[in-house]
């Protein structure tokens, strides 16, 4: 039951109706009997640091944010975490006791969460991302920050692989398609797979032995996947991130960890009622 003294979170966003963060958040807040709600508002691209200030005013505790939202935010918010700093980009806000409005990026963090959730430990592994976008980029910040040994970035453009691999140090570099077959793990990145059966990748690469992650949850057994499971490499699907940055959202909201399986559960129940 919303209260007076309930506390306000929410999504910025454009579009932002088919987020699947409210189900996540609210079924997370009542399992753990907070005394928290979690919207989503509709935020035209140019209007983050108008919503940030907005937030300060009327004590909204956390904020998520969401596309096109991601790079304005950071600049608007008073100060970021180390992953926020590395991509210039925030999916996280935090009002502080002070006013202060803290920005944190845990889409990477999430990332590796879902990996240990699968019993994958990234450190030392040689790792193909496939992609530079947005999600790449905190894939690969991430994965150097837990050590991985080797990060090679595929992408179409090529100039963009470039870019992104400064993300990953010493340990990053621009490469092709074909060095797939020499790495132990495969993260697609990319948006191939989303609501179609393409592959982001020649799948007679992969083999057993591999780990292989696809970013994309919708469906949630990709056609990457499918392939990578037919020859019997680990697999990772894309709730798991989702699910996990979430996690680590919340917990700096409100101090306290909410369960990823309740999230997971939620998450899956509103995309099997969507596409049903
Ligand atoms: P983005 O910034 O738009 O980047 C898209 C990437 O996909 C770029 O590398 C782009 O290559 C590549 N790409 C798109 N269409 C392509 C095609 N036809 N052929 C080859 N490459 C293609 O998007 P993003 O924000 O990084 O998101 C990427 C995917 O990750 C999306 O499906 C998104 O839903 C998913 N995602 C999932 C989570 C999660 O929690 N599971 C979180 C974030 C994102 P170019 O650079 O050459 O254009």
């Amino acid at each position: 039951m919303i209260t007076g003294s309930t506390r306000v979170a929410g999504v910025i966003g454009s579009p932002v109706r088919h987020s699947l963060s409210p189900v996540m958040h609210n079924a997370a807040f009542a399992a753990g009997g907070l005394d928290w709600v979690y919207a989503a508002f509709e935020v035209m691209p140019g209007g983050a640091a108008g919503a940030l200030a907005g937030m300060r005013v009327l004590g909204i505790g956390g904020l998520s944010v969401t596309m096109p939202h991601k790079d304005d935010a950071a600049a608007a918010v008073d100060t970021l975490d180390a992953a926020a700093a590395a991509l210039g980009t925030i999916n996280t806000v935090v009002l502080q006791p002070d006013g202060r409005l803290a920005g944190y990026s845990t889409d990477g963090a999430g990332f590796v969460a879902s990996l240990r959730d699968a019993g994958v430990d990234p450190a030392g592994l040689r790792v193909a991302v496939l992609g530079a976008g947005g999600a790449a980029r905190a894939v690969i910040d991430a994965l150097a920050r837990a050590g991985a040994a080797e990060l090679v970035v595929i992408n179409r453009s090529g100039d963009r692989a470039e870019l992104a691999a400064r993300l990953g140090g010493a340990v990053a570099h621009r490469g092709e398609m074909g060095d797939i077959a020499g790495v132990d793990m495969v993260v697609n990145a990319t948006s191939i797979g989303m609501g179609t059966d393409l592959e982001p990748c020649d799948v007679a690469l992969l083999h057993s032995g591999q780990v292989v992650a696809d970013l994309v949850y919708h469906p949630l057994q990709t056609a990457l996947l499918r392939a990578a499971t037919a020859v019997g490499a680990v697999t990772v699907d894309g709730l798991g991130m989702l699910v996990h940055q979430a996690v680590l959202q919340q917990q700096l909201w409100t101090g306290v960890r909410p369960d990823p399986a309740v999230m997971r559960s939620a998450a899956e129940k509103e995309l099997a009622a969507r596409h049903r």
